[in-house]
């Protein structure tokens, strides 16, 4: 971080601002005193810099940033590639990840049927959901505490971990006993008090990319969880909020490789809510894989026609299964394997 201070600021203000700074933390302030200009060079643990107190010293003209503000999620203090266990698979790895069942559970038949669907295709994992983020409160909210039941049916059935969204912190330790991945949703990314809490169990945590949010605040919720000490996160790009209403969202394919680049953690795609159009999530599946995603996950229902969530946008086994065959030509190529 650079402060650049105003000009004429006397040698006093600079040696109380410096104190100031570094009270703050594990900090060394390197002053660069020009004939115009004065500039302090700030190394260390910045992250607990109040850059507003800074910035409303008057001597402050402005500050500029050298590093990202994000530490534990960043590449360049932890280059080797995160890699988080769930049951036998490993998510991060050279195998791809693939996560796929209905966007709800709606009934044992229904969950236990697409579960062993999608597992004789070749998924890794099954999603779920129980609780359900509906935009109006009069829709399908999930059958909360019954759907996890019905999901560890569906577990105990195929041998797959499970993935399931958790909106309350009240029903953590209910998650940490029923579910495999924690799912946080986009609606959920920017709950801090959700993720401080995360961050305290060690069970692996799915964080979608919130609505509207940029690449580094998506990472600064990572952080949040990784900052408490629970370094199993991984992240999946679900489509933003863009101009265009085409599509449910836009998928942010480009997301992917900046995500490689500034940070460790894996990083999944969401062609279904990204899309919000069954046709189109075997096309952004391949390019998901192809660009170089870890995995994606992907919305399945026997009967998308009557599903009570996502229909519109979930395939059927029998696509998922030549999803499922793309992604394995694809992995080839990229020197992975499904
Ligand atoms: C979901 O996965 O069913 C879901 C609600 O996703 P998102 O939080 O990305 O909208
Ligand atoms: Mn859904």
């Amino acid at each position: 971080m650079i402060i650049v201070l105003k000009q004429g600021t006397a040698q006093r203000e600079i040696d109380s601002l410096t104190a100031r700074i570094t009270a703050m933390g594990d900090i060394t302030v390197t002053p660069i005193i020009g004939t115009d200009l004065t500039i302090l060079g700030l190394v260390g643990d910045t992250t607990r810099v109040d850059e507003n107190q800074i910035e409303s010293q008057h001597c402050v003209e402005r500050i500029m940033h050298v590093a990202e503000p994000f530490k534990k999620a960043n590449r360049m203090f932890h280059p080797v590639n995160t890699t988080v266990r769930v049951g036998g698979s490993v998510i991060g790895g050279e195998a791809l990840t693939v996560i796929a069942g209905p966007c709800s559970v709606e009934s044992e038949e229904q969950i236990v049927g697409i579960a062993k669907a999608v597992k004789a295709a070749g998924a890794t994992l099954l999603r779920g959901g129980a609780f359900k983020p509906r935009t109006s409160p009069y829709s399908f909210q999930g059958l909360k505490y019954e759907g996890l039941e019905l999901l560890q049916a569906a577990r105990r059935e195929t041998g797959l971990p499970v993935v399931s969204e958790l909106m309350s912190p009240m029903d953590i330790d209910v998650f940490m006993d029923k579910v495999d991945v924690i799912q946080v949703g986009a609606r959920n990314m920017q709950n801090f008090d959700l993720l401080r809490q995360l961050g305290r169990i060690d069970k692996p945590i799915l964080l979608k990319r919130g609505l509207s949010a940029t690449i580094e605040e998506w990472l600064m919720s990572a952080e949040y969880i990784l900052s408490e000490g629970n370094p199993n996160v991984i992240l999946c790009e679900r489509g933003i909020r863009t101009f265009e209403t085409y599509t449910r969202n836009t998928v942010d394919l480009g997301a992917i490789p900046a995500v490689k680049r500034l940070s460790h953690l894996p990083v999944l795609v969401d062609p279904s809510h990204g899309t919000g159009k069954a046709w189109m999530v075997e096309p952004m599946a391949r390019a998901a894989i192809a660009i170089g995603a870890d995995g994606i996950m992907v919305e399945v229902h026997n009967d998308p026609a009557h599903a009570l969530c996502d229909g519109q946008q979930s395939i059927k086994p029998e696509v998922f299964s030549e999803v499922m065959k793309d992604l394995r030509a694809i992995a080839g190529v990229i020197g992975r394997s499904v």
